[in-house]
């Protein structure tokens, strides 16, 4: 099967998959909490908390958290947050369950610190009319623990599933384990040998990250959102891949699958 046909399968089958109605994808939490976080109008700060703390958790867990914040504070403004005790901080984070929540006590008020002074309380202007991606990209990046992969997910829902439009050049692929396994048995990314994987893990998510802009060079992180829900409803690691329900069936080479899915080894 030609690359270009699994590429517009991916891209079809993310296309597809978009409820702006719905806002952020993928996600399952309370009503109250998602519509906070999709709330960019009045909070657009809900967002870029919840982009923040999306990592080493599960997702609902991260995007759940500005709901228990404004429920802790009594508020969502920027000022009600800044004002709240370092106390409540910690067990709003602590009973949310997050793994990083002593981490999280420390970047989530400096988040809102850095939206106070550097964008005047308004986080919508992250990702101002006529920006770029990956200068919305970089903006993310100014925040203290947010790392390319946060950067680069945070703009891809933006444009994703709000329909925010920016210019090019546009953000990259963010690079993720269930991203990277299912490139490579899609066949999209060809497999470092373990020797190599062991010392350069850098240079796997560069692999990826450069892959994608070669396939998808007008918007490389189109193929992040499908590739992510791909790898985590069906093309399992740590047990053999559900190929017969999943939407790449049809067009997958299954690079690897039978030799790797029974352990859960990616590498
Ligand atoms: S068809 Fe199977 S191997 Fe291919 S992406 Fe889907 S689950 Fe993974």
């Amino acid at each position: 099967m030609p690359v270009d046909d699994i590429v517009s399968r991916l891209k079809r089958f993310g296309a597809d998959s978009i409820k702006r109605e719905d806002g952020v994808s993928g996600i399952d939490v309370e009503p109250a909490a998602r519509a906070l976080v999709n709330d960019l109008e009045r909070y657009p700060h809900a967002f870029v908390v919840a982009c923040i703390a999306d990592r080493q958790t599960k997702s609902d867990i991260a995007w759940s958290l500005p709901h228990l914040l404004r429920e802790a504070a009594g508020g969502f403004d920027v000022d009600t947050l800044l004002e709240l005790e370092k106390d409540k901080w910690t067990s709003v984070l602590v009973s949310s369950g997050h793994r990083l929540a002593t981490q999280m006590e420390r970047l989530l008020p400096a988040a809102i610190r850095h939206i106070r002074h550097r964008y005047g309380g308004d986080a919508s202007r992250i990702w101002a009319d006529g920006s770029s991606g990956a200068a919305v990209a970089r903006r993310f990046l100014a925040f203290d623990g947010v790392g390319p992969k946060i950067a680069n997910m945070a703009v891809n829902i933006l444009i994703r599933d709000f329909g925010i439009q920016l210019t090019r050049p546009m953000p990259d692929i963010a690079v993720d384990t269930h991203v990277l396994r299912v490139f490579e048995r899609l066949g999209l990314l060809g497999r470092l040998e373990h020797s190599q994987l062991r010392s350069t893990q850098g240079k796997q998510h560069l692999r990826l990250q450069l892959r994608a802009r070669e396939l998808s060079p007008e918007w490389p992180g189109e193929l992040d959102w499908p590739a992510w829900y791909v790898g985590r409803t069906w093309c399992h690691a740590g047990r053999p891949p559900e190929c017969d329900a999943c939407c790449m069936r049809s067009v997958c080479p299954r690079q690897g699958v039978g030799s790797d899915s029974a352990t859960g080894s990616r590498t």
